[in-house]
């Protein structure tokens, strides 16, 4: 398989009136575990249920409830931290993040600060065809999601849903090795894609499945080197984090308008304030949520009602038996196997259905073929109707079967795409179709002959003119293939004419 290459990220220079400035960027990506029960409880953590119906006691925190740690939950961040080629910590620890949450009625947190349950992995971040970037993942913990306080529905009163109390996160933290707002929505639309690959999260970003917590700030030409070499965080700028983004093009603006801020300030002569920040898409702009001296001691502590987690290495292992080919593998077995692009690879490997349903129709087919029919043709329309693959009205049986009848000759490309638009909206089996409907190419030479002659016999002064300027021989293809309602075979229509004509 053809080794991916990879480069370090590309930093993002903004002019300033004083000079050049870099982007340094690092992301807290918060991703719902895919898991039908709650990080802590039995109660379900299915979506758009009725306010406060998926609430256990333990959720709600009554008096002498006690956490029990779902394994399944466990062994959904294993598997990531796997597919992010990342260190598992055979120990980690829960510890109690103190803070006052409307949301949460425990009146904490449950997160991993010391001990999480993964360390130090990577994701490569496609930017351009045969680059990869690099960004280096710090860790992973598992915690708890708090639920929703519904302000918008009564004038004088609030209200909380704890259905999402309780719920399990993956906490992705990156090093600060994203150097602009497209390498950032890529390191998303990456992360998102391999955790989908993985079936530990959805990644349904509108539903709040995954968001990130974006972390910006600006240092000048060679900072961010010195920082590579030493760790030293102190040679780059003051950093202020963006809470809670979940759309990849506010991901990007943001990030922007921020630097832009920071710039403008930094170059006025004054300093960033560590803060946390949100970002208004209506204005575009990022404002102050709480700044650091507001900043709240949390007071971590070690969950008393939780024991350390200490898992086997031969469990890891199984798990990482069960992984699925990951998006970088199958992007480049694509390219090889089936001799496409790698653009076409990367749009068919984008989605781990989009690629199982291509790899369907290629199935003991023309793999250049099937690439092209599933992008162009399927995903064009599938676009076009705001669709996706899981709602296609055509099977990928029905799209191979379209494709076989074009390469036994039954049909020419032109028809097949008429029958594929009876296939999307009628559906039924391509070959009985084409059968029922007489759509079957004509290749029977004698019966291509009789409508040449026909034709020839019909329009004396054009034989005339064609016999002068042989580009009119176009003109009598496209009357038989009218003739033949499209179905003639193309080649041996344009044979014929030639020879009758005698070119
Ligand atoms: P906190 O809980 O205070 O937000 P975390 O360690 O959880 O701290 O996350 C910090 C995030 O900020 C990480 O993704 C890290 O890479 C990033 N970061 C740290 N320093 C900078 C900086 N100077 N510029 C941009 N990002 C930074
Ligand atoms: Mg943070």
């Amino acid at each position: 398989m053809a080794a991916l290459a990879y480069s370090e990220p590309k930093p993002k220079i903004i002019a300033g009136a004083k000079g050049d400035w870099e982007l340094v960027i690092g992301l807290e990506v918060h991703a719902q575990v895919a898991s039908k029960a709650k990080l802590f409880s039995g109660a379900s953590t299915k979506f758009g249920a009725e306010p406060n119906s998926n609430v256990s006691f333990v959720d709600a925190a009554m008096p002498g409830m006690l956490p029990v740690i779902n394994e399944f939950c466990v062994e959904q961040a294993v598997r990531t931290g796997l597919g992010l080629k990342a260190d598992i910590n055979l120990y980690s620890a829960f510890d109690r993040k103190n803070y006052f949450y409307p949301d949460l009625p425990q009146g904490y947190q449950i997160s991993q600060l010391y001990h999480p349950i993964v360390g130090e992995g990577e994701v490569l971040v496609d930017m351009e065809p045969g680059i990869a970037r690099k960004v280096r993942v710090e860790r992973i913990h598992l915690e708890q999601d708090a639920g929703k306080s519904v302000h918008d529905m009564d004038p004088n009163m609030s209200f909380v849903d704890l259905n999402r109390t309780g719920v399990a996160l993956m906490e992705i933290v990156s090093r600060p090795d994203i150097r602009g707002p497209e390498e950032a929505a890529a390191y998303v639309a990456k992360i998102r894609q391999i955790l989908r690959y993985l079936g530990t999260c959805d990644g349904n970003m509108q539903n709040g499945n995954l968001r990130a917590d974006v972390n910006v700030s600006v240092c000048k030409a060679g900072d961010y080197e010195k920082f590579r070499e030493t760790g030293d965080f102190g040679v780059l700028g003051t950093r202020c984090e963006i809470k809670n983004m979940n759309s990849m093009r506010f991901i990007q603006a943001a990030i922007d308008v921020e630097a832009r801020r920071q710039i403008a300030i930094l170059e006025d002569g004054g300093s960033i304030d560590q803060e946390t920040r949100l970002y208004d898409p209506d204005k575009n702009e990022t404002r102050t949520m709480r700044s650091k001296e507001e900043a709240h001691d949390y007071r971590y502590f070690p969950c008393p009602d939780l024991l350390p987690l200490r898992i086997e290495q031969s469990w890891v292992d199984a798990i990482g038996e069960t992984l699925p080919e990951l998006p970088d593998g199958k992007k480049a077995r694509f390219v090889t196997e089936y001799g496409m692009t790698e653009y076409d690879a990367g749009v068919l490997t984008a989605d781990i259905t989009d690629a199982a349903f291509f790899e369907e129709v290629a199935a003991g087919r023309d793999g250049k073929q099937a690439a092209n029919w599933v992008i162009n043709e399927l995903f064009g329309r599938l676009n076009k109707e705001d669709l996706d693959i899981s709602n296609s009205p055509i099977s990928a049986a029905q799209l191979g079967g379209i494709l076989d009848l074009i390469t036994k000759g039954d049909i020419s490309g032109k028809i097949a795409k008429d029958l594929f638009e009876i296939v999307w909206n009628e559906g039924g089996d391509p070959a009985e179709l084409v059968e029922k409907r007489g759509m079957k190419q004509v290749t029977d030479m004698g019966a291509i002959e009789a409508a040449v002659d026909e034709i020839i016999a019909a329009n004396p002064d054009q034989v005339e003119k064609a016999k002068l300027n042989p580009k009119l021989a176009g003109w009598f293809v496209g009357q038989v293939m009218k003739a033949t309602g499209g179905k003639a075979n193309p080649k041996a229509v344009n044979e014929i004419i030639a020879t009758k004509l005698g070119f």
